[in-house]
């Protein structure tokens, strides 16, 4: 069978991700790791699960838990994600509130939602690229938006129009994003509240990491900033995308939407048509587990990871020479090098698997134009300071013997 005969034009775009093609050389025990992005499974609150599961799954309502279940989602974790949304700012109702398998199926169903083939979306540059595999299954283009200077609307609206269609969203990894750890400040969200209002866009904020700050002041999401303008969730443009893969556990893959109903209402016709509904089980336990000790997890999860982030910074100014720079993160789970402008994350990367074993993210594929090559992506979740002392003397000596 010739099966490029019957696939679709979509296919052209959906390739392999750097990463996963990288995590499968990461089971080799010698590997010092700073590449995947997950959470470390040593924090999960693996009793809490267990005890939810069995709780879930004895007693009359046991049958329940494993039935199908309504596209919206369990109403309990509905409400009490309205509840937590209503402490950052955005007060809303379970009609405002889409469980999703995991945010990355809020990103899909949103791109499925808005793009059709040769619109235009607006992203980061980087931005997650779990993002960019999600929208490219829709055949958008993509335009380089930068909250923290002004680009004319005019500009971003001639340019979609020459690729073929109009510009339909930004999309935003706000706090500590994947991959660069940078946080977008509060003028900047209003700035892109502006540009979407201008340009009568929707804002698609991702808050993956929203939860995982160590330092420095909350700031509301922009979904917060714009209700404060606008008086009520119904009149905001901005779709906001949680999850509990960060704060809870990725293996459960539960995350939710959360925005104007009459959206919402769309994306549940969508859910019911793909997958009918996320795992009832799963969004059960995550309930128990989220209504019994989300505060008390998050803050154990925050004092972990902030000392792994303190302890890679400080490796990083003893252990890189001169020419490389990278970001100082206020929470999540990464760090964001530039080499010099003449080396390549990329081959930086064969050659340190092959003589250093150390692994890290090559920082291109974060690139809607795959462009930037002399950048590097390095995650601090899973490493202890052994490693990290170790794996950045190793980084450190490989990078001075190219630069
Ligand atoms: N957004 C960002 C910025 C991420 O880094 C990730 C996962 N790495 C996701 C969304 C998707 O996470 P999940 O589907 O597990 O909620």
């Amino acid at each position: 069978m010739e099966w490029n005969n019957v696939l679709a034009t979509r296919n052209a775009r959906m390739k392999a991700s750097e990463i996963r093609e990288l995590l499968k050389l990461l089971d080799q025990p010698d590997i010092i790791s700073f590449a995947g992005g997950i959470p470390d499974p040593a924090l999960f609150p693996t009793e809490a699960f267990r005890d939810a599961f069995s709780a879930a799954l004895t007693g009359p309502k046991a049958g329940a838990a494993l039935q199908y279940s309504v596209s919206e989602g369990y109403r309990p974790l509905r409400d009490w994600i309205v509840a937590e949304m209503g402490k950052i700012g955005v007060p809303c109702t379970a009609d405002n509130i889409l469980i999703t398998s995991g945010s990355q199926q809020a990103l899909d169903y949103l791109a499925k939602l808005m793009i059709s083939p040769n619109d235009t979306v607006l992203v980061g540059w980087p931005t997650y690229l779990g993002a960019l595999g999600a929208f490219n299954a829709y055949e958008p283009s993509y335009d380089r938006l930068d909250p923290n200077t002004n680009r004319p609307a005019a500009d971003f609206a001639t340019k979609a129009e020459a690729a073929g269609g109009r510009v339909k969203f930004a999309y935003l990894s706000v706090d500590f994003a994947n991959p660069t750890g940078e946080t977008i400040a509060r003028s900047a969200r209003e700035s892109v509240i502006d540009l979407a209002d201008e340009m009568d866009i929707a804002v698609v904020e991702d808050a993956a990491y929203q939860t995982l700050r160590y330092d420095g002041e909350a700031i509301p999401p922009i979904l917060a900033l714009e209700i404060a303008r606008k008086g009520s969730i119904e009149n905001c443009r901005t779709l906001y995308c949680g999850s509990f893969s960060k704060s809870l556990a990725p293996g459960l893959r539960v995350g939710w939407v959360c925005g104007a109903s009459e959206v919402i209402s769309r994306l549940v016709l969508m859910k019911q048509a793909a997958d009918l509904h996320s795992a009832t089980t799963n969004q059960i336990v995550t309930h128990h587990v989220a209504s019994t000790q989300f505060d008390a997890h998050v803050a154990k999860l925050r004092s972990t990871y902030q000392a792994r982030r303190d302890h890679l910074l400080k490796a990083l100014a003893r252990e890189m020479p001169d020419g490389v720079s990278w970001t100082k993160p206020e929470g999540g789970m990464f760090i964001w090098l530039t080499l010099p402008e003449t080396m390549d994350g990329a081959d930086l990367l064969a050659q340190s698997l092959q003589s250093e074993r150390v692994a890290f993210v090559p920082g291109r594929a974060f690139f809607a134009d795959g462009s930037n090559g002399n950048t590097v992506r390095l995650s601090f979740s899973c490493a202890d300071e052994a490693a990290i002392d170790e794996g950045m003397k190793r980084l450190g000596r490989l990078i001075r013997a190219q630069a």
